[in-house]
């Protein structure tokens, strides 16, 4: 057996064999949409603060009175002494936007899925879950011990298929699935799912970490999300029926023995929650502006804030991203395994800040390095 020291060495030289070798890049967030990175500032399509409610006065005068007054951290969990009464009006706005009646919030999407999914499936039962769906709700149904079938991307036919097969060998059966595709930016077929759940005595539970202010809900048995993309702050919920969360009060481990989040951050978003609702416009200009790079691409419209241009190789996506940064246009690339073998790609993600000039220069220096 290699020492600890060595393994990790051989590992780090396998994946830089295959251009797959990650490093932590400092960057320093500096105002709407704006990033600096070695010195220099960038457009940033690689931030996932639609809104950029992240630099919102508002936003910013909230969690500077909270934690004046309150501190730094939540002390203990939720259950313990972290339950800052900040959280009612959040999870009430939350469960409103979505049409539930309660909702429930965690210290992140990652943790909101891990916890979920084990308290709701187990060893008898099933899961069928989209191959494209985020690493956190894989991760949630490999936890639960569930028998768990993969689904073709957005194949509702084949969702039929399988719980046609397997669905009556298994005691409860999840489905899981994105509203938005976090690196795809195409959308989940939501309602055809639900009813074909309806019609397999299934549940259906929607990650909506992409789409929360930006896309209408669909109506799911749980939705999911997360306060650190379009509300700029951090944490994670789930929505659903009064029973089923407070069920989770008490079953999902990383809501039980995980912190509570910085009260600070839990009236950041609650005032984010806020202008979300108050401004429509706001919330209408990431797809705008996403469509404008479609257009300008001469590609079908934008379904999302978020399109991926799929350059294959992992070495093609960093130079193509190298390029842009150089043009003061920050698009990160995105390697397996964030997606599939074969796909690494520059995945743009709009904010409502972006101006047209640079949208219109990110896709003319795609263009003329015959990237798109
Ligand atoms: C980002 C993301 C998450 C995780 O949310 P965090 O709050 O960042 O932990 C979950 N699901 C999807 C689809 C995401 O893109």
């Amino acid at each position: 057996m290699p020492a600890l020291r060595e393994f990790a060495r051989d590992q780090l030289a396998l994946a830089e064999q295959k251009g797959l070798r990650r490093r932590l890049v400092e960057t320093e967030r500096r105002g709407p949409g704006m990033v600096r990175r070695a010195g220099r500032d960038l457009v940033s399509f690689s931030c996932n603060d639609y809104l950029n409610l992240s630099h919102h006065p508002r936003v910013i005068a909230a969690a500077t009175r909270t934690l004046q007054h309150e501190g730094a951290g939540a002390g203990a969990s939720r259950l313990v002494t972290g339950n800052h009464p900040s959280y009612i009006e959040l999870e009430s706005l939350l469960a409103r936007m979505k049409g539930t009646e309660r909702a429930l919030v965690f210290s992140s999407g990652y943790a909101a899925n891990v916890g979920t999914i084990p308290a709701l499936v187990g060893r008898e039962d099933l899961v069928l879950i989209d191959r494209l769906a985020h690493a956190c709700q894989w991760d949630g149904a490999r936890l639960s011990g569930a028998t768990v079938l993969r689904l073709e991307h957005n194949d509702v036919e084949n969702a039929c298929e399988l719980l046609n097969t397997h669905r009556q060998s298994f005691g409860r059966c999840l489905i899981l699935t994105e509203t938005v595709f976090s690196m795809d930016g195409d959308l989940g077929p939501i309602d055809e799912l639900y009813d074909l759940a309806r019609r397999h005595d299934a549940w259906l539970m929607t990650d909506d970490a992409h789409g929360l202010g930006l896309i209408p809900p669909r109506p799911a048995d749980l939705q999911m999300g997360t306060l650190s993309k379009a509300v700029g702050v951090a944490g994670g919920y789930v929505c659903g029926p009064s029973e089923v969360i407070a069920y989770l009060e008490n079953r999902a481990r990383t809501l039980m023995f995980s912190t509570g989040l910085p009260p600070s951050c839990v009236a950041a978003a609650t005032e984010a929650l806020r202008i979300m609702g108050e401004d429509p416009g706001l919330c209408a200009r990431p797809i705008a502006n996403a469509r404008r790079f479609t257009t300008a691409l001469g590609r079908p419209p934008a379904m999302s804030p978020i399109v991926p241009v799929v350059l294959g190789e992992p070495e093609r996506a960093m130079s193509a991203s190298a390029m842009l940064e150089e043009n003061g246009l920050l698009a990160v690339a995105i390697r397996p395994p964030s997606v599939p073998p074969g796909t690494a790609r520059l995945r743009f993600a709009f904010s409502a800040s972006l101006q047209v000039d640079d949208i219109d220069r990110a896709a003319g220096l795609l263009k003329e390095h015959g990237h798109a």
